[in-house]
């Protein structure tokens, strides 16, 4: 089936889809279901490489004096620091390729898991220290689903004191840029694409499956995230398709 993508740049104006013609070939690559892990992972290494490219390309930079071989001359720097949020489990695939483009980041842990049937997220994990210290956060997720996690992760991170906050996401469904959105206008969000709905289980359609599973191997069937097809978790589906109809 040809799948109908919503175009919400124009909606939502912190949204942004990249248009890199490598990253739609890559981006098919990691939804092809005969991508098996090892692939898949370096799928997603490369894909953070370019979307964190163009998710950086507002930061700021100070001069730094620099000597060539053949004279001295001012060159930049960034500034510093720059903090990334995976969102576990998922979202760590996506650490080391932000790590190679800006090896001076920080790198922040936040557990949120996503009760199963609610599908609201629920804090078990947070080491933040005790004052904000980075220019900006990213909050890497490869799937931008509900938006419950992205909103609960900015929510914590403006509470810390973090100024600036983008999400960095491969995909995202129409009801989780809404959610974010209205939650957050000021959160810029990154992704290679958005997708045509959640399905009743939580799952962005037609994406790419579940993420964290496709990266560490774990096939775990129906039962694994997100959701268990329980009649909550299509209810819950179902409100945030309404809202974002009458949005
Ligand atoms: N998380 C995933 O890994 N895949 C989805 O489709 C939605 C959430």
């Amino acid at each position: 089936m040809q799948a109908q993508m919503p175009d919400l740049s124009a909606r939502y104006p912190n949204l942004h889809v990249s248009h890199h013609p490598m990253v739609a070939h890559k981006l098919s690559l990691l939804r092809d279901k005969q991508t098996d892990p090892k692939r898949f992972r370096e799928l997603v290494r490369e894909l953070t490489w370019l979307l964190g490219y163009e998710a950086m390309a507002d930061l700021t930079t100070r001069p730094k004096p620099i000597e060539t071989p053949l004279e001295p001359m001012e060159g930049a720097e960034l500034e510093p620091p720059i903090g990334l949020v995976p969102v576990l489990r998922a979202g760590l695939g996506m650490v080391d390729a932000m790590l190679e483009l800006m090896p001076m980041s920080e790198v922040w842990h936040i557990g949120l898991y996503r009760d199963e049937r609610s599908l609201k997220p629920v804090e078990y994990y947070n080491k933040l220290p005790d004052a904000a210290t980075v220019q900006v956060c990213l909050i890497l997720d490869p799937m931008l689903a509900t938006g419950g996690s992205a909103s609960a992760t900015v929510d914590i991170l403006k509470a810390w004191g973090a100024a600036r906050i983008k999400q960095v996401s491969l995909i995202a469904a129409p009801e989780g840029v809404a959610t974010l959105s209205q939650a957050h206008p000021d959160v810029d969000i990154h992704v290679a694409a958005v997708d045509r709905e959640l399905n009743e289980r939580g799952y962005i359609m037609p994406g790419l499956g579940d993420a964290g599973d496709r990266q560490f191997g774990t096939f775990a069937g129906p039962g694994s995230e997100p959701g268990h097809g329980s009649d909550e978790t299509a209810e819950v589906v179902r409100r945030l398709q309404r809202s974002l109809a009458g949005d």
